[in-house]
């Protein structure tokens, strides 16, 4: 939210994650730009600032949780925590040659997370690698009797195999449109991880062609019952020169809100309206559950599908903030496991010149078996460090 001119936000209590974080012994710092509301893909829709991209400052860090990933990739922290709704930690990961987790939904408690679009929205780490996500990941996870989401600590599998008995499945459809070097990248961790795992397989997801509208009609819809309650009453920016009630919610939310939040909330608020709900919404929601099912169909062939994390590597601020679509369909890649609620795991891939991620997606609390596969891939293709 814009906050100039307004009442600061104070903070009345902690987030479970940071609770937990805090009583082992980690030091907080401070808080990260990201996109207002985590709604982007660049940081560029910041209330506050332009986040840059510490391995080529003319391009963006990914988003929404740019500011984290721009702060570890640059050296001032060894890990951040993000928020992933669509992607929100595995592309900002990506593009700024980090590793990120957005695990299984259920897994880590949103107590004290602003929400998005609550069935989506899951808390996770950034950082130099894999075993760094994993200690923070095992920190943070668990039963929270303030979040309802979370699942019973029993619901987890100790996973205790070993890279010799997982089958990896490979969807060809998701590798349409990639650029080359996203290309070339896949091709040689695909081609490394053959003579690692037991077996390498098609798998078909046919509904991720899906993917994107379902996801922008689900995540706009809950968004905008979400930010019903920044009225300038209850929460947020209160406008200064309301004359009634009614003007106070116009005045505080117009002047409160950037312009992704105000098109999203359009969005969301039509596509629940009395008469286009079914149309919608509720076909979103169908689909959406298609998509699950082929993800469940797939898992009984194979325990983990690759896929690159994002169709290209980090993109040039400004290139595409004039076209929302072509923001948005910079996440054809990771809506799919957020829509699933399966986790996924991004993991620098090789790369000659920017950095490019690859995503290792499994079944539902399989993040153990995705941490070793992302530790053999990092192994292989050890990462340059941004060099500021
Ligand atoms: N880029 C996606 C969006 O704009 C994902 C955001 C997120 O994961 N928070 O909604």
């Amino acid at each position: 939210m814009r906050l100039k001119n307004s009442r600061r936000f104070y903070l009345a209590y902690s987030s479970t994650v940071i609770e937990k974080l805090q009583a082992l012994g980690f030091v907080t710092i401070g808080r990260l730009n990201m996109d207002e509301f985590a709604m982007g893909s660049s940081t560029e829709n910041s209330a506050f600032q332009i986040t840059r991209n510490p391995f080529d400052t003319e391009r963006a860090p990914g988003g929404s949780s740019g500011g984290s990933a721009a702060a570890v990739a640059a050296g001032f922290l060894p890990v951040a925590l993000g928020s992933d709704t669509g992607g929100s930690i595995r592309q900002p990961a990506a593009f700024c040659g980090l590793s990120g987790l957005k695990p299984t939904y259920g897994t880590v408690s949103r107590y004290g997370l602003v929400a998005f679009a609550s069935s989506l929205d899951q808390i996770g780490p950034l950082a130099h690698t894999v075993a760094d996500v994993e200690i923070v990941h095992n920190a943070i996870k668990g039963f929270d009797p303030k979040d309802s989401t979370t699942m019973p600590d029993s619901a987890y599998k100790k996973w205790s195999g070993s890279l010799g008995d997982i089958r990896l499945g490979v969807d060809e459809k998701m590798l349409e449109g990639l650029s080359a070097e996203v290309r070339e990248s896949f091709d040689k961790t695909l081609n490394f991880l053959k003579g690692k795992v037991k077996s390498v397989s098609p798998v078909s997801l046919p509904n991720q062609k899906y993917g994107i509208p379902v996801y922008y009609l689900v995540a706009t819809s809950e968004a905008s019952a979400n930010l019903a309650r920044f009225d300038g009453v209850r929460y947020g920016h209160r406008s200064g020169d309301a004359k009634n009630l009614a003007e106070l919610y116009e005045k505080s939310r117009t002047e409160g809100f950037g312009p992704e939040v105000k098109r999203r909330i359009l969005l969301g608020t039509y596509s629940l309206s009395s008469g286009y709900y079914d149309a919608f919404y509720g076909k979103a929601q169908a689909v959406r559950a298609l998509i699950q099912k082929d993800y469940n169909e797939a898992f009984q062939k194979v325990d983990a599908i690759l896929m690159p994390a994002t169709p290209s590597p980090a993109f040039k601020i400004g290139e595409k903030t004039s076209d929302p679509v072509q923001m948005y369909l910079s996440d054809v890649l990771t809506v799919g496991a957020s829509l699933a609620g399966v986790p996924a795991l991004s993991v620098p891939g090789p790369a000659a010149g920017l950095p490019i991620g690859m995503q290792l997606q499994g079944p539902n609390f399989s993040e153990d078996m995705l941490f070793a596969l992302g530790k053999a891939v990092e192994a292989e293709f050890p990462q340059k460090r941004a060099a500021l």
